[in-house]
């Protein structure tokens, strides 16, 4: 891997910043072991002026067909560093070592994807007088900004940069601090896949520093963000104020509603991982579980088995669960554990800890409570750990009611085997993707994703993501 040195990428090359450093430390033992740049306003500039130079040279006047070319090199290079990738990625994140192999494997579809849309995204002709021709082309808005989390920093990259590279913007990125090594030596490895200095900028720091500092500068004209809705509220206004664009992927308290008539066979095993996976640290988590009155028992017996059996261990052991990202994130979610031992929630199941992990890892036991009552914060609030919740329905009309029943809607997975009622919940559940049968964060690459409420809005993935990166100007042209 190329040496960061504590930098930032700009310019097609690694240069200092102004900031100092800050400690990188590592999720399984709490101990520090890197070191990355603490990025300042200033070294923020410098990478939008490097972008906006990007625009007005070489970058500017790719074609679309070239800059697939481009997404498909660093494609191919990402998956020749596969294993550095991984190895890095699941350090940074804790998350075990074959979670962080997927997520470069995802990492490297999305500028696939990507490259084969450059130059598939058409315009459109409008009928219209017939003494003008009407045409409806899509450009880029030109600098985009973009301020990823720290759970799945590769794949937040691709998901991101990939379609707004391949619309023809120049992109500077945020990343997060707790884990953005991946994200650094992703530029570094587009920059050897040809792509012109400047194309992409990684500035690395804090979020009230670095971060801020990008999403309020003039010359960045589109923002995406993706992480919590507080910081996610302060992007927009500080987009506001020159009225630029911005997508907010925000978090999410999807549910999974689990009815009597469903294959219980394979609906556990996705629920068990719909929130254990990440160590529950994803947006798209499936946090709640609404369950059939008539089956509770039955569901609870099984998730005692699923649970009683998951591995929690260290990331390179290749555990079920891992430890979550940072100190703060484990308090926060024991927070919650001990509101619902307050509270006197039921506990169905906690799974155990091994004895002999890490002292000052960020290990926390995945755990089922239920039933919890509709209004409880650990139905309403995003925990962002391995906690499920239980709430149990009896009918069709109150599991919509329930599943609605939060700020939040971002995904949503409903199990039965009847036709009629799956489109039903499909339709009336309020959420940006609604699975049937299945459970999987995010979906794939290919599907719209992104949320409605509380969870933000526009779209990241699929064809969506090349209109959100790309603005139509109408161009009529009287001809007589
Ligand atoms: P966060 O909001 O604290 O941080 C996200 C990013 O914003 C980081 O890069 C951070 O440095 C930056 N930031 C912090 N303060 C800022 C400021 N004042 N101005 C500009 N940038 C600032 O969130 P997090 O803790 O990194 O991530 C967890 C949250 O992200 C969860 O709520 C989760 O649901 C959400 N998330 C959503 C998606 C999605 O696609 N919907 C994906 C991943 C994570």
């Amino acid at each position: 891997m190329d040496d960061a040195k504590g930098g930032m990428f700009v310019d097609g090359t690694w240069q200092p910043v102004s900031g100092g450093v800050l400690a990188v430390i590592d999720p399984a033992t709490g101990e520090p072991w890197a070191k990355i740049g603490r990025g300042t306003p200033g070294d923020v500039d410098r990478a939008v002026c490097s972008a906006r130079q990007a625009l007005a040279g070489p970058w500017g006047k790719t074609s679309p067909a070239e800059r697939g070319a481009l997404l498909m090199r660093i494609s191919q290079l990402i998956k020749e560093r596969h294993g550095e990738l991984a190895d890095l990625e699941s350090r940074n994140t804790g998350k075990p070592r074959r979670q962080a192999e997927a997520d470069i494997t995802a990492c490297a579809r999305y500028f696939e994807f990507y490259a084969g849309a450059a130059d598939k995204v058409h315009g459109e002709t409008i009928p219209y007088d017939p003494a003008f021709l009407v045409a409806v082309v899509r450009e880029p808005h030109g600098v985009t900004g973009h301020i990823l989390p720290w759970n799945y920093p590769a794949q937040m990259m691709g998901r991101s940069v990939a379609p707004a590279l391949a619309m023809g913007n120049a992109c500077v990125v945020k990343p997060a601090e707790e884990a953005c090594l991946s994200v650094l030596q992703l530029a570094a490895l587009a920059a050897t896949a040809g792509l012109p200095p400047g194309a992409l900028n990684v500035v690395p720091g804090l979020g009230e520093e670095a971060g801020a500092a990008l999403s309020a500068h003039p010359d960045v004209a589109f923002m995406s963000f993706t992480g919590s809705p507080e910081v996610g509220t302060e992007v927009q206004k500080s987009c506001a104020q020159r009225q630029a664009p911005c997508t907010l992927e925000l978090g999410g308290k999807s549910p999974q509603v689990l009815f009597a008539d469903a294959d219980l066979d394979s609906a556990v095993p996705a629920i068990v991982r719909g929130i254990v996976y990440n160590a529950g640290q994803t947006c798209s988590a499936g946090s709640r579980l609404l369950v059939e009155q008539g089956i509770w028992n039955a569901v609870v017996q099984r998730l005692q088995q699923a649970f009683g059996a998951l591995r929690v261990g260290r990331p390179q052991d290749n555990p079920d669960c891992g430890p979550l990202i940072s100190a703060r994130q484990k308090e926060r979610v024991q927070g919650f554990l001990e509101q619902a031992r307050r509270d006197g929630i039921p506990l169905v199941i906690q799974a155990a800890l091994p004895g002999d992990l890490p002292m000052g890892g960020h290990y926390v036991a995945p755990t089922v409570l239920g039933p919890v009552p509709p209004e409880h914060p650990l139905v309403q609030e995003e925990i962002f750990g391995p906690v499920l919740v239980m709430q149990p329905f009896e009918h069709e009309a109150q599991a919509i009611a329930l599943a609605n029943g939060t700020a939040y809607g971002l995904m949503a997975g409903v199990w039965t085997a009847d036709g009629g009622r799956q489109l039903r919940l499909a339709r009336a559940i309020r959420a940006g993707q609604v699975l049937v049968n299945s459970f999987g964060a995010g979906g794939g690459v290919e599907l719209p994703f992104g949320g409605v409420k509380k969870s933000g809005h526009g779209r990241e993935k699929g064809l969506a993501a090349c209109y959100e990166y790309s603005v139509t100007k109408t161009i009529v042209i009287r001809h007589g």
